[in-house]
């Protein structure tokens, strides 16, 4: 296993990521057989990092995880978890909620806490006086029971610079989408600049693209098979990410044994790209752009009846169209109900007024589509924060 240094802990570069376990498709339980199986064959090798997220698999991750780890010394693995501010309906008891994750992952500590889902939208949640997290979660910070904060961000670099720029000394280290398609087409090389500018260490999430990278087109497939024919495609994925110094976790939502042995393999050692394996990923990144081409100028928007945030809800449609969803799903759950797509009339002002000439309202109601269609653990924000609600309730 290869590792990397963090504040002098020992991560293992592969992250166990309980997002994506496999469930029984009648009942929604997860298999937790698979579970033990999948964490026993990491821990073998020397996985040590494991996410979690209070929302995932509605709620039984954070459970199914912790019944996987429970042979094995709590000193021995590190876990993380988050909390679910962009899913509130409203203000909640913050250290009840931490709490309840604590509980659900028997445990008095989180190695690593995140604020989860920070975006243009989320964050107002995040730092509103009436919500009150930060103050509650840094507390928890001060009483031991958060050693190293951090956040999931899925908003632009610019949010990301003001963000970092106002908390700076607060946060360790922050989760973005990075991949080798991502890289370019969601700016994530300019996060990672900026993450590394301001001090903090990278982690990474969504490193095959929910899936897309892992299983490519044939012919895309083929330009990888003549370096190797035994190299699977999630490993050039990976090896991209291995590349980058500043990555000390890589997060891979693993559902199946098969793909917890291959990545073990990717990452038994650090091999790096050669320059021809690189233009070659370059090159399948651009066959697999398609979608609209917003350019963000934001012309359409003061038109909008509805107020809709257009462009951001453009770039979630093209989103959906490169990847499997569940993390575009997440992007969405952060909106109100009434910034959705469907809350879209179709009035076509948008489109008139658009440089290049977008048929947006056809877009959105696909998007509609796509996001109702979702994966599972993509429910609604209300949805989520009913959820949230009720469980505080039953804890009291
Ligand atoms: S078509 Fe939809 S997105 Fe476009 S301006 Fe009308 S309400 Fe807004
Ligand atoms: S006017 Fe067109 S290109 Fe500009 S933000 Fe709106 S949809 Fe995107």
């Amino acid at each position: 296993m290869i590792y990397s240094d963090f504040h002098g802990l020992k991560l293992s570069r592969l992250g166990f990521g309980c997002m994506r376990f496999a469930t029984d498709p009648a009942t929604g339980e997860i298999d937790q057989d698979k579970v033990q199986k999948m964490f026993d064959l990491a821990i073998a090798s020397g996985v040590n990092y494991f996410d979690t997220a209070y929302p995932y698999l509605g709620g039984k991750s954070e459970i199914a995880m912790t019944k996987a780890l429970k042979k094995y010394p709590r000193d021995s693995y590190y876990i993380a978890d988050k909390f679910p501010g962009h899913s509130l309906n409203g203000p909640v008891d913050n250290i009840a909620l931490f709490n309840l994750s604590l509980q659900k992952c028997e445990t008095d500590y989180f190695d690593f806490y995140l604020f989860h889902n920070i975006t243009e939208w989320s964050v107002k949640i995040y730092e509103s006086e009436e919500y009150h997290i930060i103050p509650d979660i840094l507390k928890m910070k001060e009483e031991g029971k958060i050693r190293h904060l951090g956040f999931s961000f899925h908003g632009g670099p610019d949010l990301l610079e003001e963000f970092l720029t106002r908390y700076e000394g607060v946060f360790e280290f922050v989760q973005i989408q990075c991949n080798y398609l991502d890289w370019t087409l969601q700016d994530a090389k300019r996060k990672y600049d900026i993450i590394t500018k301001h001090g903090l260490g990278v982690w990474v999430m969504e490193p095959c693209r929910g899936g897309k990278l892992a299983v490519l087109r044939e012919e895309q497939s083929a330009k990888l098979k003549k370096f190797s024919d035994t190299a699977s495609d999630a490993s050039y994925a990976f090896r991209f990410l291995q590349d980058l110094p500043n990555i000390k976790v890589i997060l891979s939502g693993m559902n199946e044994v098969s793909q917890v042995e291959d990545n073990l393999k990717t990452f038994k050692e650090h091999v790096p790209l050669s320059e021809e394996e690189r233009n070659t990923l370059s090159e399948i990144a651009e066959s697999l752009k398609s979608g609209v081409p917003c350019t963000a100028c934001r012309y359409c928007c003061d038109g909008c009846p509805m107020g809709l945030n257009i462009p951001y809800l453009l770039s979630c449609y093209n989103d959906y169209k490169y990847s499997a969803g569940a993390i575009v799903g997440m992007r969405l759950d952060a909106l109100d109900q009434d910034k959705l797509p469907s809350a879209c009339i179709q009035c076509g002002q948008c489109t008139h007024a658009c440089p290049q000439s977008i048929d947006v309202p056809k877009a959105l109601m696909e998007l509609t589509e796509m996001y109702a269609n979702g994966p599972k653990w993509s429910v609604t924000k209300k949805q989520r924060g009913d959820e949230i609600e009720e469980a505080l309730h039953m804890k009291d």
